[in-house]
């Protein structure tokens, strides 16, 4: 009966345990931090089909034993290891994490890497009701949970309302093998905006959407990991902001180490429809 008693935690003390989450990441990759521009041990790659570093696997060892500290069972989806149940119930919830999210910029020095962490009750992201993502250099914390708002720190946020393409700051994420095929999608919009931005840590770059810092993030590789987007998404939505498919469609995708997806974040829906508009003219184009 104790262990039932457990199971059943309400979704405010969810937002609790991520925060303690996001200590102990902190608190573990810290003294690593210092020899991440050194050459590192061959680890072998993640479930996420990237090559893992030392820095990953502390962060999500740190992720893994705040979880079983605090909650009896759940199903840990990890860019790094994969699936792993917990518990006797591993069903009951889930949690989507991107332990570092932008690991080459911090190998390479550049202050802009995160931790991300999510809970929903399927495997599925619009299930996402507790969400967490933290700015591992400047220690901003970005959390939501599902109809209480977003919030930086202790700030509640809200997205951009300008509607300019052109007056906007737009990120695009263009890293790709297939970047001649994609190129011609996004022409239009690339002609039409001035400000063109990629930071590399596409959790982080969707909570500058949320924020308002910038007015839109585009990414339509189709390569991009659920594990990146999972808080991000809710941190997006109840900040105000739209995000969909490349087409305009409600995101459903499946929360899964290898599932990729493609998707439009912007500020507001006017920004997000002239966006839609212009990737969609250049397809018909084609
Ligand atoms: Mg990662």
């Amino acid at each position: 009966m104790k262990g039932e008693l457990i199971n059943m935690l309400p979704r405010d003390e969810w937002i609790q345990i991520l925060i303690h989450c996001r200590n102990k990441v902190q608190k573990n990759t810290k003294p690593l931090l210092g020899e991440m521009r050194k050459p590192q041990p061959n680890l072998g790659m993640g479930a996420g089909g990237d090559p893992v570093k030392k820095i990953d696997l502390a962060a999500e060892k740190a992720i893994m034993d705040t979880l079983e500290k605090y909650a009896s069972s759940f199903t840990l989806i990890s860019e790094e290891s994969g699936l792993i149940e917990h518990g006797r119930e591993p069903g009951q919830c889930y949690v989507t994490a991107d332990p570092v999210d932008g690991t080459t910029n911090l190998t390479r020095g550049i202050p802009f890497y995160a931790t991300s962490i999510a809970v929903s009750s399927e495997p599925s992201l619009e299930t996402v009701h507790t969400a967490l993502v933290t700015d591992l250099f400047h220690g901003t914390t970005y959390t939501a949970q599902r109809g209480a708002g977003a919030f930086r720190d202790d700030e509640r946020i809200t997205s951009s309302t300008n509607f300019s393409v052109e007056e906007g700051v737009i990120g695009i994420d263009l890293n790709s093998y297939r970047i001649q095929k994609l190129a011609s999608k996004l022409t239009a919009l690339m002609s039409e905006a001035k400000h063109l931005r990629h930071f590399g840590a596409n959790a982080l770059e969707l909570c500058y959407v949320a924020d308002g810092t910038t007015d839109a993030f585009i990414d339509i590789r189709e390569k991009l990991r659920t594990t990146d987007v999972a808080a991000a998404s809710l941190i997006i939505g109840e900040a105000g902001a739209k995000m969909t498919t490349p087409e305009g469609k409600q995101l459903k995708v499946r929360l899964d180490p290898k599932q990729t997806m493609a998707f439009v974040a912007s500020g507001n829906a006017n920004i997000h429809k002239r966006i839609l508009d212009l990737i969609a003219t250049q397809r018909e184009k084609e």
